[in-house]
Formats: structure tokens, sequence, C-alpha cells
């Protein structure tokens, strides 16, 4: 017989057809990786209903986007997600640079969730992030407990635009977190004026943060700013700063008593507390609690936010009115032509804004 080797199928030199050599990279990250799937605007809101914070993340910066195509789908996600928003409290915090508002909504957000339990998000109005291209508002780094916590959801000013424009985006921001299913929503301003009403407007109650400084407690602070905080909380009363909060407590009682009664029938409350040590962080959210009840059993909440919707209205119409016009591009090659002849006299201002005007209303005709 002959012996099995000698068979060409046993040769020694065959060569057997090998395997691919293995890709260096692998494609599969690469693909996730580097392409992220598009979602749709169902993939949003059923991301979004389903309280997935990586999903509403991004619906978040779809609405900041300054993308045409961006802002018409966020405008559909947010339609879709407007049934299911409106279930939360929504506070206001509004204080100096200094006056401890990221230490004390680190301590208020870990208080409300032990307390009260549900879910937390903190937005920020930033007018400077104008400016700087960047936030100092809302920031993660400067609330350390409250970053890490799995309940809670913090995200920076927007960045782009004019206040109004900002001041919208975090409006919608705020239907998108309720409609996830954060039923407490605190609304950070920094205390240099107009943010402050813009924050307002959107907001259940209005929190002002002081501080006691020396001599008179009230120099500096602006009436309207006043009359519009439900609340006033005088923080860092710790140390050997107990005594000049009080008084300062007291000289912020009284000039409220000289105000006229708000038009929610509530006396706003003056309280002082330390954010850095956790005392009186309680008496603060009883107050808060105090006058969501106030206001739900008197028909003002309800009134108010109606109030707001139809502010909201009308600044929406003005915002977008005024993105026509400017970034119409005949309107703006125009506008360097007109400001020059103002400037050198051959016209008066009104005579080259109706001629703007003009000519806008015939171009979009
Ligand atoms: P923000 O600019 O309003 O956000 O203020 P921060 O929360 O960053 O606080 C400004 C400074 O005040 C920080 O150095 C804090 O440690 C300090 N601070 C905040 N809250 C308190 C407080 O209750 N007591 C004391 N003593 N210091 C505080």
């Amino acid at each position: 017989m002959e012996h099995p080797e000698n068979n060409p199928e046993y040769a020694g030199l065959t060569v057997n057809s090998g395997v691919e050599p293995v890709s260096a990279i692998n494609p599969y990250l690469q693909r996730n990786r580097f392409v992220r799937r598009k979602l749709s605007v169902d993939d949003y809101v059923n991301g979004i209903l389903a309280g997935n914070v990586t999903i509403l993340g991004q619906a978040v910066t779809l609405v900041e986007s300054t993308i045409p195509a961006h802002q018409q789908m966020a405008q559909e996600v947010i339609e879709k997600c407007l049934p299911y928003s409106g279930k939360s409290i929504r506070v206001g915090i509004s204080g100096v640079p200094g006056a401890g508002k990221s230490t004390s909504i680190d301590e208020f957000g870990i208080h409300l969730l032990n307390e009260k339990g549900g879910k937390i998000a903190v937005l920020a109005i930033d007018p400077s992030s104008e400016r700087t291209k960047g936030s100092i508002l809302g920031d993660k780094t400067r609330m350390e407990k409250l970053a890490v916590h799995p309940k809670s959801f913090i995200r920076p000013s927007p960045a782009a635009g004019s206040l109004g424009g900002v001041a919208r985006k975090t409006r919608e921001t705020i239907i998108l977190c309720e409609a996830a299913g954060f039923d407490k929503i605190l609304v950070e301003t920094v205390g240099v004026g107009q943010s402050e009403t813009a924050c307002h407007s959107m907001v259940d109650f209005f929190l002002l943060i002081q501080l006691a400084g020396t001599g008179d407690e009230l120099q500096g602070i602006k009436r309207g700013i006043m009359e519009m905080a439900d609340g006033i909380v005088i923080n860092k009363c710790d140390g050997n700063n107990v005594d000049k909060c009080q008084l300062a407590a007291t000289q912020f009682r009284n000039a409220l008593h000289l105000f006229p009664k708000p038009e929610s029938g509530w006396q706003p409350e003056v309280l002082t507390y330390s954010g850095f040590y956790g005392y009186g962080i309680k008496e603060v959210w009883d107050m808060v609690y105090r006058y969501i009840d106030f206001v739900k059993e008197n028909g003002y909440f309800e009134y108010r936010r109606n109030e707001q919707a139809k502010y909201w209205m009308y600044e929406s119409i003005k915002e977008q009115l005024h993105n026509s016009f400017f970034q119409n591009s005949t309107i703006a090659d125009m506008l360097q032509a007109q400001e020059k002849s103002v400037l050198e006299g051959q016209k008066t201002s009104f005579v080259a804004a109706k001629q703007l005007l003009d000519a806008y209303f015939a171009l979009i005709r």
C-alpha cells in the first residue's frame, strides 16, 4: 500500500489559503467613535421622555445651535415635549458674583433631593457669556456634589446671541428638562441688571441672594430688583458675620414693607443662612414651598405662568423680526452705507431707519 504522505493532498509544500490580516484599526470602534448616528425628532422626543440625559443634553445643544436646520428640528422637538412640561417648580436664583450662588445651589440641590426626592436641573442665564464666549454660571466644576449626583442635570448658559436669545434658549431648555422628568428647575443668573428680568420672566419664585456688608445694606441694590424678589436671603451668616447678617435682614425687611404689596398677595420674606456651612438651608426651602402652596391656592401660580407664556410670545416675535432684518444680506449692505451717511451728517437717524425699513418690507413682500 502506498504511504499516505505520497498522496499530493498531504504534501509538505502545500500552501494553505491564509486568513485576512486583522486590521490595525478596529472598524467598529471607528464607526462608533466618529460617525454619530443622526437622531430624528422622534428619537430626541422618545429619549427625553424616557429620561435619557445624554439625549437631553444633545437636544439642548440643538436648541442652542444657530444653524437653521437645527433650529427647525429643535422647535419640533420642543413642540412635542410641550404637553409633558410644566409639572415642576421653577426657582430663579440671583446674586452678584461672589454672593455664593454656586456654593448655595450645590447645598440647595442636595437638600432638595434628600428631602423631596425627584430630579433637579440647574440652568443659567449669563449675559457675560456673549462677550467671553464662555460661561461663568452653571458650570459643573462649581457644584461638586450636585455634578456627580445621578438625579441632577447641570447646564451652563447658552453662549451665543443677545440676552433675549440666550434667555429664550434657557426657557426652551426648561421645557425639555421638564419633559425628561426634572421636577425642580433652578435658573441661576448673575445680579447685574437685565438678566434678572429675563430670569424672573421664566420662574415661579425669584430668590435674591445678598451679602451683609458694612453700612447701608440697601445701597447699590436697584429698587426694581428688590421688587422682583419673592424672597431675599442673606448668605454667609456664619462665624463672626452672624450679627451683621441679622442686622442686614432687619434692614431689608423694613425696606420691603415700604413697597406696595406684590400682585401675588405674598409678602416677600427675608432670611439668613450659610451656604458653606449648610445652616438655614431647610428654612429657605420651607419658605419657597410655603410660597408655592400659597400661590397655587390663590390662583396666582397659574396666572403668572400664563403671563410669562404671553411675554415669551412677544419676545419671540421681536427676536425673529430682529434676526430676519439683520440677517438679510441686502439690508446688511445697505446698513453700512446708511450708517456712513448718518455719521457724516447727510441724513438724520430717523430718515435712515425709515429708508432701511421700507427697503426691508419691499424685499420680503
Ligand atoms: P458665586 O460667584 O455667587 O457663585 O459665589 P461662590 O459660590 O463661588 O462663592 C464665592 C466665595 O464665597 C467662595 O470663596 C465661597 O467659598 C465663599 N462662600 C460661599 N458661601 C459661603 C458661606 O455661606 N459662608 C462663607 N463664609 N463663605 C461662603
